[in-house]
């Protein structure tokens, strides 16, 4: 092969598309019906304001001064808004952003993706299969053994501690 041949072929193979992780997550759908619906008003008293702000305002809470982006304790994280349980503190790493971050649901479902395109790059958003709650984003740079790194907002999560024995 000469060296024509191989810039042509790896330019060929740039070409192809390549997929990414978030394919294979499930989408929301435009219609979706969410089992816990609340009206914006009941939402915002039951809420604190960050959370409301987040949850339900698509917010997103400034790195580095949440509650859980440093945080380090065992158990499972829930959404704040319905209290489906989300993800495990087994999957959260350190991802130098300054937000919480997971590289796994804790079951398959738990959360809805959907393109969100709010500040013109594409990116997934993430939000809670059971109300709706926006959470945070997910991309494809996260670690082994997913590749995913779920972003999340502190005030869209509570943390159950896990029980000792
Ligand atoms: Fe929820």
């Amino acid at each position: 092969m000469n060296l024509i041949t191989v810039i042509a072929c790896s330019f060929a193979l740039l070409a192809i598309p390549q997929s990414s992780p978030i394919d294979a997550l499930r989408k929301a759908d435009p219609n979706q019906k969410f089992k816990v619906v609340k009206s914006d008003s009941a939402w915002q008293s039951q809420l604190s304001r960050p959370a409301y702000l987040v949850l339900r305002k698509s917010g997103t809470e400034k790195p580095y001064t949440g509650k859980f982006w440093d945080f380090h304790g065992q158990g499972t994280f829930v959404c704040a808004a319905c209290g489906q349980e989300l993800f495990s503190s087994s999957t959260k790493f350190d991802s130098h952003t300054g937000w919480p971050s997971f590289y796994q649901e804790i079951n398959p479902g738990k959360t809805l993706v959907r393109a969100d395109r709010s500040t013109g790059e594409e990116r997934s958003e993430v939000i809670c299969a059971r109300c709706g709650g926006h959470l945070g984003h997910v991309f494809d740079d996260g670690p082994e053994p997913t590749h995913l790194r779920y972003c999340m907002n502190s005030p869209a999560l509570k943390f159950i501690p896990a029980k000792t024995k």
